[in-house]
């Protein structure tokens, strides 16, 4: 069984965001939009804009050692498989707000599931508001 998860430090204009979570191959998954060249803003902004925004890249990779020291402390299941790693090179733009799914969305919904006809893209109950 794959833990698939990692201690990220991702490098935007803004500042160094560090996050351990699982399955970070989606902020890659099929950029929807024009404007997201590098990440899929969408899912970047899902997965670290509850982050603390660090200005220092050494500050940024002490908090992610201590996160990786205390998932290692964990007795049930202390794993990293792919430790501490670094995204991006400091030229994204964090986005400001969870950014639409793509350049048309277009919501149907189907079994009270909510999804956009354009891209495919599911959509969670915390951003149906768009
Ligand atoms: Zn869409």
């Amino acid at each position: 069984m794959s833990a698939d998860n990692g201690v990220y430090i991702l490098h935007c204009k803004d500042g160094f965001r560090v996050k351990h979570t699982q399955a970070i191959d989606n902020v890659y998954w099929n950029c929807h939009r024009k404007t997201d060249p590098e990440f899929n803003a969408r899912q970047l902004f899902l997965y670290f804009s509850n982050c603390k925004v660090f200005q220092d890249e050494g500050e940024a990779f002490l908090e992610a050692k201590r996160i990786y020291d205390e998932i290692m402390r964990d007795d049930c299941c202390p794993i990293i498989e792919y430790g501490i790693c670094s995204l991006g090179n400091g030229t994204f733009e964090f986005p400001k707000e969870l950014p639409p799914c793509c350049d048309t969305p277009t919501l149907v919904t189907i079994d009270g599931q909510t999804q956009c006809y354009n891209c495919g893209e599911y959509m969670f109950s915390e951003d149906e508001d768009e």
